[in-house]
């Protein structure tokens, strides 16, 4: 369906004209996120409140046009890309801080606040939000939300569905809903706010959320430990979490993602390891330096040829960065990267590793793996030249296939978008797959909101 000038001049009635934008600049620069797939809305909306949210949504459920909900377009997913044309909502105007309430431990924002600004606002008064995705100097909290991101400190604090309390959002009808409590515990009705959680933007709009806050730590500590090979590394990981320790971070990296990191950004790493593990434990002082003595302990048992204790909050956030520059230095590389966001159960680190070093071996593959190896969650990056995109590709089906063998998921963070589609058969049965096609269908009866995510789809006709 066009948008035509009658549309546009009815929008733009609502947002203003300033706030409408159909340029060519525009539609292209929204019309990719951080995965390589482009297609281009027809017209891109910036509201600025929830009034503005479900009026247009009513004028898209009425004209059947498609609109896709937008925050940073960060996702690895194609989830806010307009495969279908029609709007791009972009949520980023909505971006205020609206309370945070100390003596009860929450916040209420507007989905464009950045996920950074947020925890920095909310660690000025000793409070924390510990969601912490690798993008949060720039993902929103709206998309976090959407996605239901996790981050570097999963591990011991959980991920963005651990904190979300309530939510407002606008249904496809344009109709508010408020679902959720700003209380520690309410059962009242099914529970929409978990549902809404990492729904990708397929079933509502989210205009506002209430986020639960917990008390900041006190102090914290950092160490690198580097290893010869990704077995012991994958050990240490499963050891430590067998021993009930649990650090606020377990980040693996292999050897590749820090050499690509030191070339394009000199920090001075521990050079010639296969395989870092960056660990940090947080809490009371006692605590945080008995709990890195006891990881440090087993990480040199289990054969960590050196351990790089960071003496200093500078000396951490050298490593930090380290952790946090690994997507764009792989970037850089300028190969073609396929990359994957799956999870196993933590035990079956190790063979996880060992299956990925196997299968770069025999397909003559660059397989680059990092990620949140504390939770089961690794980030498979195959690097190869465009002409062998297919044969990269081919291997994502093998790896999800061993990910399911192993117990985990194909998708632990990223969602399932447009990119991963196909896939989803592979890990969700045909019943549960129905029971969640009708519940688009109830909420979403002209598939107005972004139609062509998650459920497989034939693109065969078009
Ligand atoms: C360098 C880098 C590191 C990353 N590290 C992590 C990581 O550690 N953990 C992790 O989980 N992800 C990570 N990501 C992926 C990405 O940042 C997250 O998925 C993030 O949550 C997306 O936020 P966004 O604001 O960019 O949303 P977008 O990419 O704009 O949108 C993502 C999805 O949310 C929907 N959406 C956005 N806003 C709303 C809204 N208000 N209402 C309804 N739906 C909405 C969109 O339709 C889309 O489906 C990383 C990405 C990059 C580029």
């Amino acid at each position: 369906m066009t948008i035509g000038p009658d549309l546009i001049k009815e929008f733009s009635k609502i947002v203003g004209e300033e706030d409408v934008d159909t340029s060519p600049e525009g539609r292209i620069s929204h019309a990719y996120d951080a995965t390589q797939v482009q297609y281009k809305p027809q017209i891109i909306l910036y509201p600025e409140c929830t009034e503005e949210v479900s009026r247009i949504l009513s004028i898209c459920n009425r004209e059947g046009i498609p609109l896709y909900p937008r925050g940073a377009g960060s996702g690895f997913a194609g989830g806010s890309v307009p495969v279908q044309g029609g709007v791009s909502l972009v949520m980023t105007r909505m971006n205020r801080i609206k309370k945070i309430v100390p003596e009860d431990l929450y916040a209420v924002v507007e989905p464009g606040v950045v996920n950074g600004v947020f925890q920095k606002s909310v660690e000025i008064m000793d409070l924390f939000y510990p969601p912490d995705p690798g993008s949060m100097a720039f993902s929103t909290l709206g998309g976090n939300v959407a996605t239901g991101a996790g981050g570097l400190r999963s591990l011991k604090y959980g991920v963005t569905r651990d904190y979300v309390l309530g939510l407002e959002a606008v249904l496809p009808s344009g109709e508010i809903i408020r679902p959720g409590v700003k209380t520690v515990k309410g059962v009242v009705g099914y529970d929409m706010t978990r549902l809404l959680v990492g729904s990708e933007g397929t079933l509502a709009v989210v205009t506002e959320i209430t986020l639960r806050l917990i008390p900041k730590p006190e102090t914290c500590r950092t160490a690198l430990a580097v290893f010869a090979n990704h077995r012991d590394a994958g050990r240490t990981v499963a050891r430590t979490i067998a021993a009930r320790i649990i650090p606020s971070t377990l980040e693996f990296m292999d050897g590749s993602c820090v050499e690509a990191v030191e070339k394009q950004f000199r920090l001075d790493l521990p050079a010639h390891g296969a395989a870092y593990l960056l660990i940090e434990v947080d809490g009371g002082p006692e605590e945080t330096d008995r709990g890195i003595a006891r990881i440090e302990g087993i990480c040199r048992e289990e054969g960590a040829v050196h351990i790089l204790s960071a003496a200093d909050r500078t000396e951490g956030e050298r490593l930090w960065k380290a952790r946090r520059s690994i997507s764009q230095a792989i970037n850089r590389m300028g190969l073609t990267k396929v990359n994957e966001d799956i999870a196993v159960p933590r035990s079956r680190v190790p063979e996880i590793l060992d299956y990925l070093q196997a299968l770069a071996r025999e397909r003559k593959m660059r397989i680059l793996t990092f990620g949140h190896a504390g939770d089961g969650n690794l980030h498979v990056n195959i690097l190869t030249e465009a002409s062998r995109k297919e044969e990269a590709e081919a291997c994502v089906v093998e790896i999800f296939r061993e990910v399911l063998r192993l117990e985990g998921t194909i998708s632990a963070e990223h969602g399932i978008g447009m990119v991963k589609s196909r896939f989803i058969g592979m890990e969700i049965a045909p019943p549960l797959l129905s029971a969640m096609q009708k519940v688009k269908e109830a909420l979403d009866p002209q598939g107005i909101l972004n139609p062509g995510k998650i459920f497989p789809v034939d693109w065969s006709n078009g």
